[in-house]
């Protein structure tokens, strides 16, 4: 399998293959099923819609709703505008969500649709709210969409009424409902209280009840992300998605952020509780200390299966930092971090880790694609990968290690329901990892090597 990639590395400036991203309405779909009885809405042809539902029903072996304007022909001509507005009305008339949050597609975007015009022409029924942003594909990667989602939001219904809510406002960037699900447990633990938007949990892991709900229990509400504007202070999460809708929200509403890296390893992790310990001037609770000493005792415990290990780490650019960060605590060698969202910045700060830890011959690569890992890999090879389902025919060729994480895992089931982020993450992304090491000395120990105990 893949037996011709080349080892010589070229630039390849209008070629990806193995693509480590995928387009903006991926992520402005998941963002917008974050909301409660929203509808998202997919502004272009049926295609592109029905790609986007089924990328993500396949991550989260999860029905994930959304309506197109099924545009044809005539709509690429003349514009969608008609579309939009009929389609709009029979998704109020047929499917009653409380908002729907429009996105574009490459096809709206290049006949230069203005979605602002269309919607506010629009006759919407009492009551309810549309909402959009603009996400064109050949434009960043789903991060982008998901960020451009959310500042659609904040910049339809967020509002500044003057009485401070005393809330916490949390961004928690391009995660699965089950680390929603622990930022949330960590946030009621030290006493904050908050609003988390998007919030897919309840949504993207609603329980099977034996009856069918469109619009499942979970999701932020809509007065909920009004009630942004009054909030304290945001804590946004993942520098790289988090940045843009704290910065709308502080541009509209006044509310100043703090701009924190995803909590995924310890220290990322004790940033985030000490910034919630001063916020809510609040002591961290035992629970929290205890399950951080847990995570440091097995560290120590393993050390020596960690130590030195060379691991491939790619995917969205703020989990790919949060896991190289924690492999660096694990004493791990990040030799390639990738990912294929393009920007500067992730480079940066990839680099900034590694020269913090010493970290001497690591690569990091934005805008890049897993073939350019495969014949990185061909040249200097990796105790083990970890990152989205696409770096399995690599670890197959290669015979390496993988280990799943991050967006999308489309070849396993029940890992969006577990975290990565906070300690209780780490812990499970230790354990995945030592796991996997351990698997391959058993796999090649010879009989009379084969321990028991280790
Ligand atoms: S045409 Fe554009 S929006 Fe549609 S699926 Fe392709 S990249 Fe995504």
């Amino acid at each position: 399998m893949l037996d011709l990639t080349p080892k010589g590395l070229s630039e390849r400036g209008a070629l990806r293959v193995n693509p480590c991203k995928t387009c903006q309405p991926v992520g402005a779909m998941y963002a917008a099923l974050g909301v409660h009885r929203c509808m998202p809405h997919s502004h272009g042809s049926q295609g592109c819609g029905s790609y986007h539902r089924t990328f993500l029903s396949r991550h989260f072996k999860e029905p994930a709703v959304a309506s197109t304007s099924s545009f044809t022909e005539g709509a690429s001509v003349f514009g969608g505008g008609s579309n939009l507005k009929t389609g709009v009305k029979n998704v109020f008339d047929i499917y009653d969500p409380d908002i729907i949050a429009v996105h574009t597609t490459c096809l709206s975007e290049t006949i230069g649709d203005d979605l602002n015009a269309y919607i506010q022409d629009m006759e919407i029924p009492e009551g309810k709210r549309v909402v959009h942003t603009n996400t064109p594909s050949y434009v960043g990667s789903h991060v982008n969409g998901f960020f451009n989602m959310m500042c659609g939001f904040i910049k339809y219904l967020s509002e500044k009424t003057g009485v401070p809510n005393g809330r916490a406002a949390v961004f928690p960037g391009f995660v699965n409902p089950g680390d929603m699900r622990e930022l949330k447990r960590m946030l009621r633990a030290m006493g904050i209280p908050f609003t988390l938007f998007p919030d897919t949990s309840g949504v993207m892991d609603a329980p099977m009840t034996g009856s069918y709900a469109m619009y499942p229990r979970g999701g932020t509400t809509i007065p909920e992300i009004a009630a942004l504007g009054d909030c304290l202070r945001t804590i946004a999460l993942g520098v790289l998605t988090s940045e843009e809708p704290a910065n709308t929200l502080e541009r509209k509403c006044g509310v100043p952020y703090e701009l924190l890296p995803l909590p995924v390893g310890i220290e990322n992790t004790d940033r985030f509780l000490m910034t919630l310990s001063r916020l809510g001037k609040n002591e961290i609770p035992y629970e929290l200390e205890e399950a951080r000493g847990q995570l440091v005792d097995v560290i120590l415990d393993a050390h020596f299966y960690l130590y030195g290990k060379k691991i491939a780490i790619f995917g969205d650019p703020d989990t790919a930092l949060g896991l190289t960060s924690f492999a660096l605590e694990l004493g791990m060698v990040p030799k390639y971090v990738l990912t294929g969202t393009p920007g500067d910045a992730f480079t940066r700060l990839a680099e900034d880790l590694f020269s913090r830890y010493g970290a001497a011959g690591c690569v990091a690569r934005a805008s890049a694609d897993l073939f350019e890992l495969h014949q990185r890999i061909k040249n200097e090879r990796v105790d083990i990968m970890l990152g989205s389902s696409y770096g399995k025919q690599i670890a197959k060729a290669e015979d390496i290690p993988f280990i799943r994480a991050g967006f999308p895992v489309l070849d396993r089931y029940a890992h969006s329901y577990f975290p990565i982020v906070g300690y209780a993450g780490a812990m499970r992304l230790l354990e995945k990892i030592l796991s996997a090491l351990m698997d391959r000395i058993d796999r090649d120990a010879a009989d009379e090597d084969l321990e028991a105990v280790m």
